[in-house]
C-alpha cells in the first residue's frame, strides 16, 4: 500500500470503482484508502436504489450477488462485502444469518441477547468464534474473492460502547477488550473487514505497478 498517488493532472481521469453499499461510513473508509488511485462511488452515488436480493447461502455468494448486480446493470467495476459471525459451540451459526439471528428485523441488542443466552452454559474455553468478511471484486473481466478472518471468543456479557453490531460481545484473540472497548483504528488493525480490505487494496494498487 506504499505507492505514490497520481499527480493532480491525472487525478481528473481516475478510474471509477463502485463499493456496492449504501453505508456512508464504509465508503468513506475506502475513499481514504484508495485516494489518488480510484474514485470510489456508493450505490447511492450511482443512483442504484432498487433492493438487491442477497439470498445465497454463503457470505462469498452474497458478496458476489451484490458486485455482479452492479457490473451487469451499470457496467461499472465494483466490489461488495458480506460479514458473518461463526460460533463454534453453535456449529458455526449464525454465519450467513448474522444480521438476522434474532429475526428478520432484529437489532444488534436482540441479536446479542439471543447469542449470550444460547451460550449461557458454555465454558470459557468453548466460547471460540470468528468474524469472517468476504469481498467480491470485479474489474473488467476479472472477478476475485478475498477473505479476512478475525479469531476470538464470545464474552459472558456486553462491554464497551464503540463500534456496532456484535462488537460489545466479541473478544479478538490476544486481547482482554471487546471490539466495542477499542479505538476504531485498533479495531481496524485486527478486524476481519480491515484484513479483507487491506488485501483488496493491495490487489487494486498492484494494477498500478
Ligand atoms: P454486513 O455484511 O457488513 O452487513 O454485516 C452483517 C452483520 O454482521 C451486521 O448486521 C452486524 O450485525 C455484523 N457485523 C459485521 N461486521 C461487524 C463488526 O465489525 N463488528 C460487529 N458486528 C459486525
Amino acid at each position: 500500500m506504499e505507492k505514490t498517488p497520481l499527480s493532480d493532472a491525472s487525478k481528473m481521469e481516475l478510474p471509477t470503482i463502485v463499493f456496492a453499499t449504501h453505508n456512508a461510513n464504509k465508503v468513506e473508509e475506502l475513499r481514504q484508502m484508495l485516494e489518488g488511485y480510484y474514485r470510489v462511488q456508493s450505490l447511492t452515488d450511482i443512483g442504484c436504489h432498487e433492493p438487491i436480493v442477497e439470498d445465497a447461502d454463503t457470505l462469498a455468494g452474497n458478496a458476489r450477488i451484490k458486485a455482479r448486480y452492479v457490473k451487469d446493470h451499470y457496467g461499472l467495476d465494483c466490489f461488495a462485502d458480506d460479514t458473518g459471525l461463526e460460533v463454534d459451540a453453535l456449529g458455526g451459526q449464525p454465519g450467513v444469518k448474522t444480521a438476522r439471528y434474532a429475526g428478520e428485523d432484529a437489532d444488534s441488542a436482540a441479536n446479542m441477547n439471543k447469542l449470550l443466552k444460547a451460550l449461557q452454559e458454555v465454558q470459557a474455553d468453548q466460547r471460540t468464534a470468528r468474524f469472517r468478511t468476504s469481498i467480491c471484486l470485479i474489474q473488467g473481466e476479472m472477478e476475485v474473492l478475498i477473505e479476512g478472518v478475525c479469531e476470538g471468543k464470545i464474552a459472558r456479557e456486553q462491554s464497551g460502547a464503540a463500534g456496532f453490531g456484535y462488537d460489545p460481545v466479541f473478544l479478538p484473540e490476544g486481547s482482554n477488550c471487546t471490539f466495542a472497548e477499542m479505538k476504531p483504528q485498533d479495531k481496524h488493525a485486527l478486524s476481519h473487514r480491515g484484513r479483507a480490505v487491506r488485501k483488496m487494496v493491495d490487489d487494486l494498487l498492484a494494477s498500478f505497478d
